[in-house]
């Protein structure tokens, strides 16, 4: 699709995608297992979108694009219905607005509110079995990154309490329009079947706390737990965040909620 006089929005973090096959190959890697609904953030000239709308004419499409701009372009070229194309920032936008229970993820997102997108994924995880996502390189790195590694951190445990999380390939600069500055790469989050046993503010709680002081040892970090009947034994508390597996963070979460 061409498109002229569009004037690039900064604030937006706009970087258009200019390889069809790597938009093709990011479509590829829905699963459509368990889901006939898919969400795109960001979809900007359309790039992805026209894999997802050639690739798979039966399931249901809808666009979430911040930019006015975009959304007249997107409305006046796409063959899709016009309230597909939502005008809204996807962080203020609730699922529940047009009644979606059951639905996946996909997008080029913009990178200087992926840590928000991802907290507002795991917002509505009971209605998002997947996600297929680029990112920033090291975000990426960051969410798909296991303990005792320098990158584990926050994202990594929360959104792998959730989700099965896999690498999947880096994108380089020059595919893009104009050239970001970072690496790029594409990762998945697939919904893991199991209940989440614990509670989840506890669990947010506790690992921002913990790891916003990844130095020091769980029981001074954790020092707001202080009071609770018997903390000093509560497991763990030698260790520092790095250290702690995501099933020992829920183990640890556990412990917490059953003395408060
Ligand atoms: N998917 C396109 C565009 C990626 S750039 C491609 O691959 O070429 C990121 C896109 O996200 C832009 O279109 C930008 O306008 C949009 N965007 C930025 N912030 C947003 C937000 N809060 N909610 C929804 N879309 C947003």
């Amino acid at each position: 699709m061409q498109m002229h006089n569009f004037f690039l929005k900064k604030r937006f973090d706009q970087y258009f995608l200019k390889d069809k096959n790597i938009a093709k190959k990011i479509v590829n890697y829905l699963s459509f297992e368990n889901y006939n609904t898919v969400v795109e953030i960001g979809p900007g000239l359309g790039i992805l979108t026209q894999y997802l709308l050639t690739n798979n004419p039966y399931h249901h499409i809808f666009l979430i694009e911040i930019d006015e701009e975009l959304i007249f372009f997107l409305k006046k070229f796409l063959p899709i219905s016009k309230n597909q194309i939502i005008h809204k920032d996807f962080l203020k936008w609730n699922p529940e607005e047009i009644d979606l229970q059951n639905f996946a993820i996909i997008g080029n997102f913009p990178y200087n509110i992926s840590s928000q997108i991802l907290f507002h994924i795991l917002r509505y995880n009971h209605y998002i079995p997947e996600c297929i996502g680029m990112f920033q390189k090291e975000v990426a790195k960051r969410i798909t990154s296991t303990h005792g590694k320098k990158t584990y951190g926050i994202l990594s445990v929360l959104v792998q309490t959730f989700y099965d999380v896999k690498y999947l390939f880096t994108v380089k600069k020059k595919v893009f329009f104009p050239t970001p500055n970072v690496q790029s790469a594409v990762i998945s989050l697939k919904r893991k079947s199991e209940n989440l046993n614990c509670n989840k503010n506890i669990l947010f709680q506790c690992v921002k706390i913990a790891f916003n002081q990844r130095r020091k040892k769980l029981k001074n970090s954790l020092q707001l737990y202080r009071h609770i009947p018997n903390f000093h034994k509560i497991p763990f508390l030698n260790k520092r965040a790095e250290e702690l597996s995501v099933k020992e963070f829920l183990q640890l979460t556990k412990e917490i909620e059953i003395r408060k």
